[in-house]
């Protein structure tokens, strides 16, 4: 592979240059750990959350949706064992002063920096506070919520009562979660805000194994669906010693990143851990006796999703005169699905022509896109980098015949189709 950090930059400065992701606050200086998506990025991630909640929610029969609040009452947290166990190891550098992750340290005890040694270790809890209301005593201290998961838990009753589902069964929620990361760094991996799009499935003790199986299994196939490359996941089986406090078993999707083989997402046997604690159970129509239901959770990270997907997608290929670069994206995920050009902008009847074509490709799938600028290799080049798989053109022939030239970005190939025939053949690709 490439040189990693080389590679790093490249995706950073298109997704800057391009309209995908630029630093949060960025003119203030900006503000570390925090991203903002653009344009393209806004419409990558939907595509994402979209085809998410279709296979996860839509297609199933047993799974309900919940978008809980980011304010919490501190007591789900306190049951949960955030408030006491969220914790990364801190160290500081006695020389620069300079804060590490002491477990994220290139050598351990070594600051990064400046090459001093680092202070002991302490824990530093990562969930963000704010005040509610307008008291300012302890009393009033909420947190932000570090993970969507436990919005899920504290509705389970509500699911129950509103929708009698029969186990197994499944809650879905995407949202966002806040973490104070000591370190937070490479873009868009490890941020202070960010979405998770997050499952608890509610199971009999039994059955944990079997499930647990099952969901890996879509975990697989939903990477396959947004296009992260197969070949750069791995599973790493969570040592005994370094699981969670309410996890039995987790296994992390690592992904080759181009800073490391890290944390994609992750699967986890929660026991009955949580309802536990929030003291909730379950009427089993099987016995009609009570009992707390076990869980597997699906955890999936929209940003770290993001960059996987975009990392997959990068391609360079070697002209002539150039490289070429473009974004692979499968067209259910691209950001924009086509583009339609006029062949010259100042030949008005080429114009009125593509302005119509565009008129109904635009009415059909909404992410299309006008390019005028330039000459047509600089549109196609402009259009391959943000991974868009089709770009069609209307020529002094179409103002004759109806037909326009559709330009495969993968191959760069093209054919001549009727306009009539560019919605069907796009749909069929699609799909
Ligand atoms: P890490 O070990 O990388 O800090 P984690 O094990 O704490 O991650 P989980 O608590 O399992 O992560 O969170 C579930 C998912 O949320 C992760 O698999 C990841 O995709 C995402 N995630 C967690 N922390 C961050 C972060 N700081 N920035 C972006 N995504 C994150």
């Amino acid at each position: 592979m490439e040189k990693d950090s080389v590679l790093m930059e490249k995706i950073i400065s298109l997704a800057k240059r391009r309209g995908f992701i630029y630093q949060g606050s960025d003119i203030y200086g900006g503000l570390a750990g925090t991203w903002d998506y653009g344009h393209l990025g806004v419409a990558l991630k939907n595509n994402i959350k979209g085809l998410w909640w279709k296979k996860f929610v839509d297609d199933r029969r047993d799974m309900y949706g919940i978008d809980a609040a980011i304010l919490m009452h501190p007591g789900v947290w306190k049951a949960s064992g955030h408030v006491d166990t969220f914790t990364d190891p801190l160290v500081e550098c006695t020389k620069c002063k300079k804060r590490f992750r002491a477990d994220q340290l290139e050598k351990a005890g070594i600051c990064d920096s400046c090459g001093a040694p680092t202070g002991e270790a302490r824990n530093f809890n990562m969930m963000f506070q704010t005040q509610v209301g307008a008291v300012e005593d302890s009393s009033a201290t909420v947190y932000l919520r570090p993970e969507t998961a436990q919005g899920m838990f504290v509705n389970f009753k509500n699911v129950v009562d509103s929708f009698h589902p029969k186990l197994p069964f499944g809650t879905a929620q995407i949202g966002k979660a806040f973490r104070n990361e000591i370190t937070p760094r490479d873009f868009i991996f490890r941020v202070r805000e960010f979405e998770q799009m997050e499952i608890e499935y509610f199971i009999r003790e039994n059955d944990w194994e079997k499930q647990f199986e099952y969901w890996k299994d879509e975990m697989i196939e939903w990477m396959d669906i947004v296009g992260i490359d197969q070949s750069k996941v791995h599973e790493l089986e969570v040592e005994k010693e370094d699981l969670a406090h309410y996890s039995r078993r987790t296994v992390d999707f690592e992904f080759d990143f181009p800073f490391g083989r890290k944390e994609l997402y992750g699967l986890a046997y929660r026991t009955n851990f949580d309802l536990n604690i929030h003291k909730l159970e379950y009427v089993d129509e099987e016995n009609a006796s009570k009992m707390t239901p076990h869980v597997i959770e699906p955890s999936f990270g929209l940003d770290r999703t993001v960059l996987a997907v975009l990392l997959s997608a990068y391609n360079e290929e070697e002209k002539e005169e150039d490289t070429r670069v473009f974004l692979k994206l499968k067209p259910s995920v691209a950001p924009v699905i086509c583009a339609v050009s006029p062949l010259l902008k100042n030949k008005p009847e080429l114009v009125g022509k593509a302005e119509e074509i565009f008129g109904t490709l635009k009415k059909e799938f909404g992410r299309v896109m006008w390019d005028d600028n330039g000459n047509i290799g600089k549109r196609y080049r402009r259009q391959d980098e943000i991974g868009t798989p089709w770009c069609i053109v209307i020529d002094f022939d179409t103002l004759t015949d109806n037909t326009v030239t559709i330009r495969d970005r993968d191959t760069g190939s093209q054919i001549r189709l009727k306009d009539s025939e560019l919605v069907g053949y796009i749909k069929d690709k699609l799909n």
